[in-house]
């Protein structure tokens, strides 16, 4: 029987203790310095026949002087919904694009992009103001987008892919396996890259689910003939099995975790194989 003198626990103290803490990020993302507080991780994409990098993925970095460093997966989320968004993702590209001055000229850059980035207008145009600014060449950048990001808003979505495409810009489709409609999309979106899900690699084998997946996602890629890169290899066993399906493009932890600009630039000073 409820003591009415007892208070009823209506929020159990993990889901107290996330709301403190999404109030917490929302506050010092609000106050943060972006400029100085954000910075740029590069994970090598990786040629599997040849150990050779063939390019990075940018990702997004905070370390915060009130939290510490917070992840993406946490911050990124929080800074779609309190409108700065937009200004941190060109402040990274920028950050990305300088690093970039002194790698390799055929180095591709992936860069990830949200929702709210391809519904917003205008931004097509700074991310090429920003690829001029630098002397990039837009065939060099490859933006990353999430299926739930396409779906979101899929009107303006196509509307900004196809003003990045026009410019030359590369598109992948991240994550990709994981969205609710995977099939019927990919052929409405001018892809030129699928990245495959970790969730299907991790301890593939013939006999898991991830294999077939990742066999007729392989296939896919063929018949539409883009790119494929399997994300989130972590073991030579896994390496093995992708290879024998005839992945040729790999990121993961087993080759390397992403780095900081200096430890990337170590790499190439070495040649790019690793
Ligand atoms: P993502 O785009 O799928 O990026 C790959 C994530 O997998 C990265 O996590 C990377 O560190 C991690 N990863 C790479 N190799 C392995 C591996 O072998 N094993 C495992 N377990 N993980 C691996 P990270 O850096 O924490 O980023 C998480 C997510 O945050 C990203 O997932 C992306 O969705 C988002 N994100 C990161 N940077 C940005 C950004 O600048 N803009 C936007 N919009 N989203 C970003
Ligand atoms: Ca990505
Ligand atoms: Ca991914
Ligand atoms: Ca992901």
């Amino acid at each position: 029987k409820l003591n009415r003198n007892e208070p009823v626990a209506v929020f159990g103290p993990r889901h107290s203790e996330q709301m403190l803490s999404h109030a917490r990020v929302t506050q010092a993302l609000q106050s943060a310095d972006i400029e100085a507080e954000l910075s740029v991780a590069f994970q090598p994409i990786v040629d599997v026949a040849h150990n050779r990098i063939t390019g990075v993925e940018c990702l997004a970095r905070w370390n915060s002087p009130l939290l510490g460093n917070v992840p993406p997966g946490e911050f990124i989320p929080i800074a779609e919904r309190c409108g700065v968004i937009n200004r941190l993702t060109l402040v990274l590209l920028r950050k990305a694009l300088e690093a970039a001055r002194h790698w390799p000229a055929d180095l591709k850059l992936s860069f990830n992009l949200s929702a709210s980035n391809l519904s917003s207008r205008g931004f097509v145009q700074e991310i090429l103001d920003l690829l001029e600014s630098f002397g990039f060449e837009p065939g060099r950048l490859h933006c990353e987008v999430t299926e739930t990001s396409v779906m979101w808003d899929f009107k303006e979505a196509s509307r900004a892919i196809l003003a990045l495409k026009e410019t030359g810009i590369r598109l992948s489709l991240d994550d990709f396996g994981t969205g609710y409609s995977s099939l019927s999309h990919v052929h409405k979106l001018p892809l030129d890259c699928i990245k495959v899900d970790r969730s299907f690699v991790h301890g593939i084998r013939p006999d898991t689910a991830g294999y077939g997946i990742v066999k007729s996602l392989l296939a896919l890629s063929r018949d539409m003939g883009i790119a494929c890169v399997v994300e989130g290899v972590e073991t030579e066993e896994e390496l093995s099995v992708l290879k024998s399906l005839g992945t040729s493009e790999v990121q993961g932890y087993l080759f390397s975790r992403p780095l900081s600009e200096a430890d990337l630039g170590r790499l190439f000073t070495k040649g790019m194989t690793l």
